[in-house]
């Protein structure tokens, strides 16, 4: 077979700990031998972040804006045992928090399906995406606990000096005040990204907010997403046979029970986080959930929504072999190589990229699986393996 030939390099951001040997392995085993893999290298590397002071995840953001498509291995995010582990220089940033910064996206998180490792949501047969917003609200917000009686008002000082107050509440007793915000840049380029990334995937795309009972503020999100969704994309959508659904949020966890997938569904920061965890954890594992940050721009970053995997990368320092689950950091890869064909009219790069994903499913289908999938899998003949045979079977259906 011929290597497939790319036209725009993928910037590549390498990692650190397990995924940094995961990802050799993926490149070394599944991509390089069928692409004449193009990437523009950037070790992000806790290391080598070190050395640059961190420019060098400034620099692979900004690559990413120039080239449109990333795909990253999980980094460390330093705390203060990482920095007296690498002898840091400073304890720096989390990394996803600085591209993030820089591509201003919101994060797009969807589970990898595989028969035989069943969601606990019995009528779940397709992949439910959650897109959260990742500003503001009650993650910047500002506390306060009352001792005793008192007014409590909400005081907004206009740049020209207009004063507008309410009232938030006459304590007659200790109580406690939160006050929060959040900008209609935010939400537009949030709403945008959800809407831009239903038409790209094809899939309904749903949203939901209480701006029954929060009348400005949650009306806003209601209001922002409508105007859009009228103004720029119903034709859009229509055009491509996919709907906007917007519910309360009580509601829309109540039907989410109840319906079979396929869908993006967009919440709000608080919402995302809550509702991310349970939609991942009942559809089987972090192991198999990919994420993709996806930029108002139309820029692309493609990860797995798991860590450096820590605990696995000592055992291997040890001299134990691999056993990690390649599969959500596979799926980064091919994510990537089909968007980079896509957008480059490559069609046998976006077709490798859905073989790809294929091979890892049929592999995992036909009982062949890391130990992490081992424990919650229903089928008979499950054979469990290390990483490096788990490469060898999917290498096997890759040549079917
Ligand atoms: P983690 O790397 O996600 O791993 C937590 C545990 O989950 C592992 O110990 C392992 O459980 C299991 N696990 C996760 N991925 C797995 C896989 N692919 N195959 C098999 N088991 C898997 O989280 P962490 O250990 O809390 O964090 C480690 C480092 O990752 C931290 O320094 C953190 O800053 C960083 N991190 C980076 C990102 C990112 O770059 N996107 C995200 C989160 C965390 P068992 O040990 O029980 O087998
Ligand atoms: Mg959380």
């Amino acid at each position: 077979m011929s290597e497939i030939q790319m036209k725009t390099p993928l910037v590549e951001m390498d990692g650190d700990e397990m995924t940094r040997i995961l990802w050799q392995m993926i490149k070394d085993e599944l991509i390089l031998p069928y692409v004449d893999l193009k990437t523009e290298y950037y070790d992000l590397g806790l290391k080598y972040r070190n050395e640059t002071d961190d420019k060098v995840t400034v620099d692979a953001a900004n690559a990413t804006l120039k080239y449109g498509v990333a795909v990253k291995c999980a980094t460390i995010t330093p705390n203060a045992a990482r920095v007296k582990e690498y002898d840091l220089k400073e304890m720096w940033k989390s990394p996803n928090g600085t591209i993030r910064a820089i591509l201003d996206g919101t994060v797009f998180r969807a589970p990898i399906l595989v028969k035989g490792i069943n969601p606990v949501v019995s009528c779940w047969k397709k992949p439910i995406t959650l897109a959260r917003h990742a500003y503001g609200d009650v993650y910047k917000n500002t506390e306060m606990k009352i001792d005793g009686p008192g007014v409590a008002e909400l005081v907004f000082t206009a740049e020209n000096g207009t004063v507008t107050r309410e009232v938030i509440h006459k304590f007659t007793g200790p109580g406690v005040l939160q006050g929060m915000h959040n900008t209609v840049d935010s939400i537009t380029n949030f709403a945008k990204a959800c809407f831009e990334y239903a038409l790209s995937t094809g899939q309904d795309l749903w949203f939901a907010t209480k701006d029954t009972i929060s009348k400005k503020y949650d009306h806003t999100f209601k209001d922002i997403f409508q105007d859009l969704y009228d103004n720029e994309y119903r034709a859009k959508f229509e055009a491509a046979g996919i709907k906007y659904f917007y519910t309360l949020i009580d509601d829309a966890v109540a039907r989410v029970v109840k319906e079979e997938g396929g869908f993006i569904w967009a919440c709000k920061n608080y919402d995302g986080d809550v509702m991310s965890d349970m939609v991942s954890s009942a559809f089987g594992s972090l192991s198999m959930m990919t994420s993709v940050l996806v930029s108002p721009k139309g820029v692309y970053e493609y990860e797995a929504a798991h860590g450096t995997i820590q605990r696995h990368y000592y055992r291997y320092l040890e001299g134990e072999e691999p056993k990690s689950n390649p599969v959500a950091t596979i799926f980064a890869w091919s994510g990537a190589l089909k968007k980079r064909g896509e957008l480059d009219d490559i069609s046998e790069l976006t077709a490798f990229g859905e073989k790809l994903e294929k091979a890892v499913i049929d592999t995992i289908e036909s009982g062949t699986m890391t130990a992490d999938l081992a424990r919650i899998a229903t089928g008979e003949n499950v054979k469990v393996v290390n990483t490096r045979e788990f490469f060898d079977a999917i290498k096997s259906h890759l040549s079917d």
